[in-house]
């Protein structure tokens, strides 16, 4: 079967726009649609889309003339409509509903910069975007043009940067990078690249989805200068990957800018191991590595949208081994309160002895794997490629690596001070013969 080709579209509402106009990434933001006059001249709207957009406190909505092509206008399940136009549903709160439900505020040392691994960060540098998502993560900040960031901030996020030597990426977010003005865009990654210590500038960015038009050979021109530059994009259905946004990704594979693709797993848009397979391949088709897939934030106003965990591994098992391995992106859930992001995925490591593994297959098949008898492992102090001092040895890692013996929970020592039998065990890093130091002998049956 040869490949379908992608193709284009334009709704019957904007047919008279000249192609000069609609090809132009200005034209596409100025004429923007979000007001209920605005949608009906495109596409009839549901009750339930015509409440919401009459709401007082509905999170904006704005959406390309390019993008609202992409639906069809006769389907009120249109997966693309599900992700830009709101319904009433969206007003209906939910058991665990958070405003900042990652705690990026509390993570951030200065306005905008989120500072939540060793080694990296997370630089907010606008809160405009092409269009909204409708279950934006930041939705608490994205579109209010109130809540924008100042000069006074980029410096100060520049400030923290230069005297924080243990961050080696910066992750430009927002709102969406490449929607800001190209002298900006180009001063950011410009004094960015003047900190020695940052290795590499990743930009996380749906504008080749919504505005592919943005992406010229001039935009290409001047990110190639800032190499190395990495960028994800975001697409959710294979209904959003059209010519357009394959051109787009080819420009911007060929200014050497590695592409990835972050979807979010969402109810009646995605949640269905079909949609994924076909999403998946029609992104490496176009040179786009996936690279996550979201569970959907506990975030205001996304209640409607959400699946359960189950859904995400489902997915994941109808991935792995089923396609390219380059197709399988990584299923993850964003800790709520600020634990960041936990990979979940199917379990294929069935059971394991001091020799032996037995592990599973993608159909099923059962086997098993040898350990060597001989294994000398390599000593990490000889390595001498090491460049800066190692992020700390957190969490389960430390156990393995450290000296930690074991992980507490908050009150942990205080619940379990019963004072009366002598623990063999003193503190959480060494032990303690039987009897030394406290004068006491020790307990060899318990007290009944
Ligand atoms: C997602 C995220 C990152 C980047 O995480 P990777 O797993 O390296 O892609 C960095 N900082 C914050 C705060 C994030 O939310």
């Amino acid at each position: 079967m040869p490949n379908t080709p992608f193709t284009s579209k334009r709704a019957p509402a904007f047919a008279d726009v000249p192609d000069e106009q609609w090809n132009n990434w200005r034209w596409q933001l100025s004429n923007r649609i979000n007001t209920v006059e605005e949608f009906e001249k495109v596409l009839p709207l549901t009750e339930s889309e015509r409440r919401a957009l009459s709401a007082a406190n509905l999170f904006r909505v704005d959406i390309t003339p390019y993008f609202i092509s992409l639906i069809d206008p006769n389907d009120p399940d249109d997966p693309v409509r599900k992700q830009v136009v709101p319904t009433d549903a969206e007003l209906v709160p939910f058991t665990a509903m958070m405003e900042d439900s990652l705690a990026e505020d509390r993570h951030s040392p200065v306005p905008g910069l989120v500072h939540r691994y060793p080694d990296r960060v997370l630089m907010l540098v606008t809160t405009q975007r092409a269009s909204s998502c409708r279950y934006c993560t930041r939705s608490r900040i994205v579109g209010d043009p109130s809540a924008t960031f100042s000069r006074a901030e980029f410096e100060m996020q520049l400030d923290y940067l230069q005297r924080t030597p243990q961050v080696r990426d910066v992750l430009l977010s927002g709102g969406d990078p490449l929607v800001l003005a190209p002298k900006i865009l180009e001063e950011i990654l410009r004094r960015l690249r003047e900190i020695p210590h940052i290795e590499i500038v990743r930009i996380g960015s749906r504008v080749p989805v919504f505005l592919p038009m943005r992406v010229t050979d001039e935009l290409c021109d001047m990110l190639q200068k800032y190499h190395p530059l990495w960028l994800n994009i975001h697409v959710n259905h294979p209904n959003e990957i059209s010519l357009e946004l394959a051109a787009a990704a080819d420009k911007l594979t060929r200014a050497g800018i590695p592409l990835g693709n972050q979807a979010v797993l969402l109810a009646r848009v995605n949640d269905n191991v079909h949609i994924q397979r076909e999403l998946v391949q029609q992104l490496v088709r176009i040179r786009v590595r996936p690279y996550y897939l979201y569970q959907c934030d506990l975030v205001e106003g996304a209640g409607h949208m959400r699946t359960p965990v189950g859904k995400g591994i489902e997915i994941m098992e109808g991935l792995r081994g089923h396609t390219s391995g380059y197709a399988v992106h990584q299923y993850i859930i964003d800790a709520p309160g600020g634990g960041g992001k936990i990979p979940v995925s199917p379990t294929y490591l069935l059971s394991y002895s001091d020799h032996k593994v037995v592990l599973r297959n993608y159909e099923g098949y059962i086997t098993t794997y040898e350990e060597p008898t001989d294994y000398l492992p390599s000593e990490a102090a000889k390595y001498k490629g090491l460049k800066r001092p190692e992020p700390g040895q957190a969490g389960v890692h430390g156990l393995l690596q450290g000296e930690q013996m074991f992980i507490k929970p908050e009150g942990f020592d205080e619940i379990h001070d019963r004072s009366g039998i002598q623990h063999r065990l003193k503190d959480d890093k060494k032990w303690v013969p039987l009897g030394i130091g406290s004068g006491e002998e020790p307990e060899t049956t318990p007290k009944r």
